[in-house]
């Protein structure tokens, strides 16, 4: 009996012979689970195990703990920065959350929810939703991905703007440390001041703290109606102007303000022209804005046209239209959401998921497009995002007939620091809402500030000083 197979039987012993998957069963393809979504990587587990409940979780970090062995967490696996699949050693565990699936308690008159770790977020939307509540965390990935992911990424999405990331949706968590103990912090109170939040420390670690298995989380009413428009723009500058324009006229109102750059639409209108997109070819930009009004929905559209009026006199909007039905809404958040698939049809590309003071948008946009377009020749810019929550995805293609895998080898690093170094300029972070990873971990130290590196440092060390929770994420390893 070598190591290996002592931690196997150990790690069957906790949560059965069943939910302990290896390579050494020739019928089990593990390919879900190691390959991250983006394909930037396809790692190699020693087993991947899935707990059913959080009793099983602890004994498996307890096995693991007592073996030295790492755990890679994972809930949907649809991270974007390669931090939910194993590394290539054949030597740690993917731990899977996928079963820890439950819906555990809704509390209607305290506007909360809780459930496991491993519940999908749609599942917890309905949930809210049976209940005559919101649950206002939306992306385009919530029929796959998990409350525990959401959490452990401080996902952001959609309504940002209005309800704050994941961090604000979440009041308790239940939590398997790195020493196999539980931690019940399943309170629903907003108001809890009784020393350290750690609830706050464990949300955005990306696994690297300890596992997540329970939250609850916050509700709210769900509004009387939601109305949906498209705006084109004729520039960035105007898209700025016509938020600070929306902020003023709907107030809490806005829950919606997504930019799209006209080449980002081209390729949906170019890879799916079933979605027939809008008013796009005319105008360098378009805003898809929406407005939850809890009176009614010919007060919301009322609101919604004074706004849009007030926008074409002001010369910051140029044409728009107000989503007439639900169904027609749903196209065209559907348009929005498409951008990334018709993106990766296109080919490979350089993904940055920054931030930057709303202020600062238009300036950071003229001056690094026209430095990339001066040092890479053609080189053609995906830009759309989360305006509203000053969040652009600011992607980067090849140039039209380039050969995509060639062009990310020899120019990936190169655009990096053109884009990040512009982002530092400008006040902004790095990474907005897609976390850190394994992709971003060696850049990290290079922009983040050295005292919150250190302390995040020690932070780790404190709480994980073996280093076995999702080595090389976050932070790569100190130089010795
Ligand atoms: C199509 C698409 C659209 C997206 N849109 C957005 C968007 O608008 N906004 C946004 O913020 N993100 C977006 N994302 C990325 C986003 O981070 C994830 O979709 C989601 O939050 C991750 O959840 P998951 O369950 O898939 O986590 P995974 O991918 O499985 O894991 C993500 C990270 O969390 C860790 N982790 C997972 N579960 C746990 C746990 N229970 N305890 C501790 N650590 C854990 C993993 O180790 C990993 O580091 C999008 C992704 C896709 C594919």
């Amino acid at each position: 009996m070598n190591d290996s197979n002592d931690l196997l039987s150990a790690l069957r012993a906790a949560v059965g012979a069943q939910q302990v998957l290896t390579h050494e069963d020739p019928a089990t393809d593990l390919a879900a689970y190691e390959q991250d979504w983006r394909r930037r990587h396809r790692g190699r587990a020693l087993a991947v195990v899935r707990p059913g409940n959080t009793a099983e979780v602890a004994a498996v970090v307890q096995a693991c703990a007592a073996a030295g062995v790492a755990i890679v967490p994972q809930g949907g696996n649809t991270g974007l920065v390669v931090g939910s699949v194993p590394d290539a050693s054949g030597q740690q565990v993917l731990l899977s959350l996928q079963r820890m699936n439950r819906v555990r308690a809704l509390d209607a008159a305290n506007l909360t929810l809780t459930v496991d770790a491993g519940c999908i977020l749609q599942a917890a939307q309905q949930a809210a939703e049976a209940a005559g509540l919101l649950l206002p965390l939306s992306l385009a990935a919530e029929g796959s991905c998990t409350i525990g992911g959401n959490l452990a990424s401080n996902a952001g999405g959609t309504q940002v703007l209005r309800y704050g990331n994941a961090r604000e949706q979440c009041l308790g968590l239940e939590v398997v440390t790195p020493q196999g103990e539980v931690w019940d912090g399943l309170i629903g109170l907003r108001k809890d001041n009784t020393g350290y939040d750690l609830r706050d420390l464990y949300i955005g670690s990306e696994g690297t703290l300890g596992i997540i298995t329970g939250a609850t989380l916050k509700l709210q009413p769900q509004p009387a109606a939601k109305l949906t428009a498209w705006a084109a723009l004729p520039s960035i500058e105007a898209a700025v102007e016509l938020l600070g324009l929306a902020q003023r006229q709907l107030g809490a109102g806005l829950t919606g303000f997504e930019a799209m750059s006209r080449f980002s639409l081209s390729l949906v209108d170019k890879h799916y022209p079933q979605l027939r997109v809008p008013l796009w070819q005319d105008h360098p930009w378009c805003v898809l804005l929406e407005n939850s009004d809890s009176e009614s929905e010919a007060h919301a559209r009322e609101r919604f046209e004074a706004l849009l009026e007030a926008a074409l006199e002001q010369g910051c909007v140029s044409d728009a239209i107000v989503a007439e039905s639900l169904g027609q809404a749903h196209n065209l958040w559907h348009i929005r959401e498409s951008i990334s698939l018709a993106q990766s049809e296109e080919g490979l590309n350089i993904k940055h998921d920054i931030s930057l003071p709303v202020s600062a948008i238009a300036r950071f946009c003229a001056e690094t497009d026209a430095q990339l377009a001066a040092e890479i020749p053609g080189v053609r810019l995906v830009n759309f995002g989360h305006l509203g929550d000053g969040n652009l995805h600011y992607n980067v293609q090849a140039p039209e007939g380039g050969d995509p895998a060639a062009f990310l080898r020899e120019q990936e690093s190169r655009i990096n620091h053109i884009v990040f170094d512009s982002v530092r300029r400008h006040g902004g972070s790095i990474s907005a809402e897609h976390g850190i990873g394994s992709l971003k971990a060696e850049t990290l130290p290079q922009y983040k500030h050295p005292v919150a590196l250190a302390l995040m440092r020690r932070i780790k060390a404190a709480l994980d000083p073996q280093g076995l929770m999702n080595p090389g994420r976050v932070l790569i390893q100190e130089p010795r």
